[in-house]
């Protein structure tokens, strides 16, 4: 399907490309494709644009560009973060992340409970926000780092950084955040918040799949995860991704330049989905917390509906949008964000997640509005009779179970 035929609601999965970031890009992949470490001109002169790439995307989160660490991409940000805060701190075995954290960090984290390590999961509330009373007496005398992310992926909920990284700051334990929903869509200050570690990745941003970056705070102890060559300073072995860097620069740029003006036009077509949604179809409640939260997300639940119906019918509809839930050999896994939330199964098999961009128009959330309520009907007439449950709280739903949700 082409491009010219998609309605994309689904921009916190990926982003399109920026005309200017491609345009920026493309050079170091057509003409100037030497490698930066070799001694002659035609590679070590690349060295110049990867470091006024890294000039702009420490700009983005105001940092020092000797505090950035390109990587290959978010997931890659969030486990080296992890692995440096145990690798660094090695007396120290104890993990304090939330249940709600995207696959990057929780999938690793029970990879290194089994490797021994303790790891503590901290419930949400129902409408996806932390109990900072809670995560502060959660903080052992062997907690190596914590690490808790700026904004959640699928509801959009905004947890309070600063103050969680003032609490990590007044036990003298390492906090890495995961920005990786948050960056462009809100501002992003290291330096006012006073987070040891931060994670980005630039396809959530306009910029191509490939390419991430780790903010290392300066003196902050760090391992490296990816140990080979001397490039990014020792502290992430591999031949640069130029491009991909350079990509990310003029993305962070552009992103700067955007914020503002973005954030208000995509909270306000967010804001109109969202409240047509709910008062024209019955049966529906938003997922998570109206705010704080990310200016272009929405989740909604839709009663005595399977979201993969939905799915499939919206990309039929040629709009692409996607849910808390997904189909593995045949059984559906609800969201692991809504479940900690307390939502009961259904509700959380039920739920989709729309998810805006610069590139969003009025025009596609007008091509929405009028069939999504047509769909929802559709489904619910042949929805079966014990499908139609209620959609309340389940109390002991709070185990990290993972769905595919990006
Ligand atoms: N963290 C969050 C909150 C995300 O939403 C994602 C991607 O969806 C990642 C990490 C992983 O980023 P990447 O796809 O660059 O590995």
């Amino acid at each position: 399907m082409s491009q010219s035929s998609v309605y994309y609601f689904d921009s916190n999965a990926t982003t399109r490309v920026a005309p200017e970031v491609l345009e920026a890009m493309l050079p170091f992949l057509k003409e100037s494709w030497g490698n930066p470490s070799s001694a002659y001109s035609f590679g070590h002169d690349l060295t110049k644009h990867i470091e006024d790439a890294r000039a702009k995307v420490a700009a983005l989160i105001n940092a020092d560009p000797r505090e950035i660490v390109f990587t290959s991409c978010g997931t890659e940000s969030d486990n080296a973060a992890i692995h440096s805060g145990l690798v660094a701190n090695p007396e120290k075995r104890h993990i304090l992340t939330s249940a709600v954290e995207h696959s990057a960090n929780i999938k690793f984290c029970n990879f290194l409970q089994k490797q021994g390590y303790a790891v503590t999961f901290l419930p949400v509330e129902a409408d996806g926000s932390l109990d900072l009373h809670l995560l502060e007496k959660s903080i052992r005398r062997d907690t190596a780092i914590v690490s808790f992310m700026w904004a959640n992926n699928e509801t959009g909920v905004i947890f309070p950084i600063e103050e969680i990284a003032a609490i990590c700051r007044s036990k003298d334990v390492p906090f890495h955040t995961d920005a990786v929903q948050a960056a462009g869509k809100v501002k992003l200050d290291v330096k006012e918040t006073g987070v040891d570690f931060l994670s980005l990745s630039a396809h959530k941003l306009h910029a191509p799949k490939g390419i991430g970056l780790l903010y290392v705070k300066r003196r902050a102890k760090f391992h490296p995860y990816i140990i080979g060559g001397s490039q990014e300073r020792g502290r992430r072995g591999g031949t640069e991704n130029v491009a991909g860097m350079v990509a990310f620069g003029k993305a962070a740029e552009l992103a700067m330049e955007h914020i503002s003006e973005e954030n208000t036009r995509d909270r306000s077509l967010r804001d109109k989905l969202e409240s047509e949604i709910l008062s024209r179809i019955p049966g529906t409640i938003r997922n998570g917390g109206r705010e704080p939260r990310l200016p272009n997300t929405s989740n909604i639940a839709f009663e005595h509906v399977e979201a993969e119906g939905i799915l499939l019918l919206l990309d039929q509809a040629g709009i692409c949008a996607s849910s808390g839930s997904a189909c593995t050999t045949g059984s559906l896994d609800p969201s692991h964000v809504l479940l900690a939330m307390g939502c009961k199964n259904a509700r959380a098999r039920s739920s989709i997640r729309f998810s805006l961009s610069r590139y969003s128009t009025a025009a596609e959330v007008d091509y929405l509005l009028k069939h999504l309520p047509g769909i929802i009907s559709r489904l619910r007439a042949h929805a079966p009779v014990d499908d139609k449950t209620s959609h309340s709280a389940h109390p002991e739903a709070k185990a990290p179970t993972l769905a595919k949700v990006r």
